[in-house]
């Protein structure tokens, strides 16, 4: 059975997958004590940065940023170093104590690169903020110059259930995503990976999806709920209802319990009144808004929900 240290294996998962609505505010409860035994009060609040927009060559059904689907998303070319240091210091003035930089590509250009590992060193020289970056498949020689530039940390999502990963995209498979986040690992970065729940994916996908985060064990798990997207193949889905989506990171926060897990995109239209009660079910972090290409609520309401909570923000 549950302890607070022990991770709760696929049985257990089902089980809490299975549980009857009425017992759901004890399961987030439980979660709310599993996060404070083991990641404290501290919460670590992240800026994510769009270096690149738009212009994806992938299929991804749920974003909005592919070129293969007629968005709103108005393509931007790979900003200046100058642009990743200025996005960097309004992080850092904003409260967070981490930066990611993300593009819309399937995998850096040498270009894309390069100016990444040239703008990294001197965002570390300006502030003491935890550098990510999101820069999509990667291969060896692409980690090992992302690590003697000093990134701290690599996103890349699972996103679902390998079952469920061809429903979401064509242009890739799940192994490709699979080895990345597997290399990340064997050149010591910290691995964030997560995904996005309401794809129309099951409960059993959703418990795969967890059971294949913990044979990664990634440092950091995003949770994004799925924000429909106009012009993209999922852009006629419902919302995750609130509750399944607290069940969720409650069975994150159980499947995982040393791991960060962070709301991510989609938490304002998905919980609506009930950010509070999200921070009170095993989520240990958040990102503030804006996200990629939705706006989130304002910082000044993030920081007063955590102050209000006796929540720490970590610098
Ligand atoms: S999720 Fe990433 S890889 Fe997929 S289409 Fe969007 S930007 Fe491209």
């Amino acid at each position: 059975m549950l302890n607070e240290r022990h991770a709760a294996d696929r049985a257990l998962l089902q089980a809490l997958a299975d549980l009857p609505q009425e017992h759901v505010p004890d399961l987030l409860a439980l979660a709310d004590e599993v996060r404070a035994a083991n990641c404290g009060n501290g919460v670590a609040v992240e800026v994510l940065y769009n270096a690149k927009k738009g212009g994806c060559s992938e299929d991804c059904n749920f974003c909005s940023q592919s070129a293969r689907f007629a968005t709103d998303v108005e393509p931007e070319p790979l900003s200046s170093v100058e642009g990743f240091i200025d996005a960097a210091r309004d992080a850092y003035e904003r409260g967070a104590a981490e930066f990611c930089i993300v593009v819309a590509v399937r995998g850096p250009s040498a270009k894309l690169l390069d100016r990444v590992c040239m703008a990294v060193p001197l965002i570390k020289q300006h502030y003491p903020l935890t550098v990510a970056v999101s820069l999509g498949i990667l291969r060896e020689d692409q980690l090992s110059k992302l690590k003697a530039a000093g990134v701290d940390k690599v996103n890349h999502n699972l996103e679902t259930s390998r079952r469920y990963f061809p429903s979401v995209c064509t242009t890739h498979s799940y192994d490709e995503r699979w080895q990345t986040c597997q290399l990340v690992k064997k050149f010591d970065f910290e691995l964030c990976c997560g995904g996005i729940i309401g794809m129309g994916e099951t409960l059993e996908d959703r418990i795969d999806f967890l059971t294949s985060l913990q044979e990664l064990q990634p440092d950091e798990v995003p949770v994004n709920f799925l924000n429909p997207r106009p012009g993209t193949p999922f852009g006629e889905r419902s919302l995750v209802e609130p509750t399944e989506a607290l069940r969720f990171v409650a069975m994150a926060r159980l499947a995982l319990p040393g791991a960060l897990i962070r709301f991510a995109g989609g938490r304002e239209v998905t919980l609506q009144g009930l950010q509070d009660l999200g921070m009170r079910s095993g989520a240990s972090g958040l990102v503030l808004g804006n996200y990629l290409t939705t706006a989130g609520r304002q910082d000044q309401d993030d920081f007063a929900m955590l102050e209000r909570l006796g929540f720490e923000v970590l610098a």
